[in-house]
């Protein structure tokens, strides 16, 4: 995927004069920029990117440029490319499970901050990583609801065996310190909340004091119409109930914002191939593609559709089935999605609120994918 060096004042400037037969994710810098000022001057501690949500080297350099100091990373790739663009950032290597290989490999970049939630990961790391100003931060998980994805199902010790992990940590002498997922797109403050609480109950039952309490990622992005994220309230009830929970052993604390971060950044033109005897919409982008997430956590409801010539439909919304371009049944939107009635063929779907999750789970089955970036002004349409 190139980064075209044009930029452009808008997606329909773009779409009316390209027209373009592939999907094209339209990037705002000063978009990312300010997502990244709201967190360094919002969030009480430090702010870490998760890479996975989206990778892109002008994404990343956006987030440097803007002050953003440190990355959370999940593989040898990820790791590489941070100490490429930003060497001296703060590298968080935040998969609990690593092969041998990418322990020594972190190990040799210098990384200096592990996760782990099982006993078999911590004794990996223990044998495998110099203890000397490292810091280890036990991942728990707590059946709490709230996010559209739960990531409790793969990561995180229950609160009992997280006790047991965190003494280990800080007999074997590393940093101890204690982290979560709440789940992506979070919308609920709450889950933060009893996360925090129960992080303080497992250092004190283990008797330790941690250094830092890493809140993860899960901060949610603007994708329904009606539900505005609530990133301040959100900082402001993690400063407090942290306040309140850890009392004098207040730990210092840090987020990995992926989808928070760069998920508003982004929007995606996707192109009606045709309005098929009038009822289904195929678009030349689905879940094999750009589209993917909202298999896994519904659709994006922020929806512009404009004509070839960039003239925007207004007809009433009528909500329709929505296919992609494959031909596997399962490359269907979920549910019906609200297009204006007047949708045609030709006409350009921008979906608003797609950076996160995007160009990273793109695929090119049965050869769709030709994804393409291109740097705008400003993502009004
Ligand atoms: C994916 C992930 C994140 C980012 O999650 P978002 O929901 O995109 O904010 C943060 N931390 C860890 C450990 C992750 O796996």
């Amino acid at each position: 995927m190139g980064l075209s060096k044009t930029i452009w004042t808008n997606p329909t400037e773009y779409l009316r004069t390209q027209q373009p037969e592939n999907p094209v994710l339209f990037f705002a810098p000063q978009a990312v920029q300010a997502l990244a000022r709201t967190f360094l001057n919002g969030f009480p501690g430090l702010v870490t990117y998760a890479v996975k949500s989206n990778p892109s080297e002008e994404v990343i350099e956006n987030l440097i440029a803007a002050g953003v100091k440190g990355f959370d990373c999940a593989s040898p790739f990820e790791i590489d490319l941070i100490r490429r663009l930003a060497p001296d950032a703060a590298i968080h290597y935040h998969n609990p499970v690593r092969s041998r290989t990418e322990i020594a490999f972190a190990v040799k970049h210098a990384v200096k901050s592990y996760s782990v939630d099982s006993k078999t990961e911590l004794a990996k790391l223990i044998e495998m990583v110099p203890s000397e100003a490292c810091e280890i931060s036990v991942r728990f998980k707590l059946p709490v609801a709230g996010a559209a994805y739960n990531f409790g199902a793969k990561f995180g010790a229950t609160a009992e065996d997280a006790v047991d992990l965190l003494r280990t940590v800080a007999a074997a002498g590393y940093i101890p310190s204690i982290t979560f997922h709440p789940g992506t797109q979070c919308t609920d403050p709450a889950a933060w909340a009893s996360y925090i609480r129960e992080a303080a109950v497992i250092a004190q039952k283990a008797g330790v004091k941690i250094a830092r309490l890493n809140v993860g990622g899960g901060f949610p992005n603007h994708r329904a119409v009606g539900v505005m994220p609530q990133l301040q309230a959100t900082f402001d009830i993690i400063d407090a109930v942290t306040a309140e929970a850890f009392g004098d052993a207040r730990p210092a604390l840090v987020c990995e914002p992926g989808r928070g971060m760069c998920g508003d950044a982004f929007t995606l033109a996707s192109r009606v191939k045709a309005v098929r005897d009038d009822m289904h919409v195929f678009l030349n982008d689905g879940l094999y593609g750009a589209l993917f997430e909202m298999g896994q956590i519904g659709i994006i409801d922020r929806i512009d559709v404009i004509s070839a010539e960039g003239v925007p439909r207004h007809g009433e919304s009528l909500p329709r089935i929505c296919f992609g371009p494959t031909c596997d049944s399962v490359d269907r939107l979920p549910g019906d999605v609200p297009f204006p009635s007047d949708i045609a063929e030709g006409d350009f779907v921008i979906w608003h609120g797609m950076g996160a999750y995007s160009t990273v789970t793109n695929s090119r089955f049965n050869g769709f994918g030709e994804l393409s970036m291109v740097t705008v002004l400003t993502q009004t349409v």
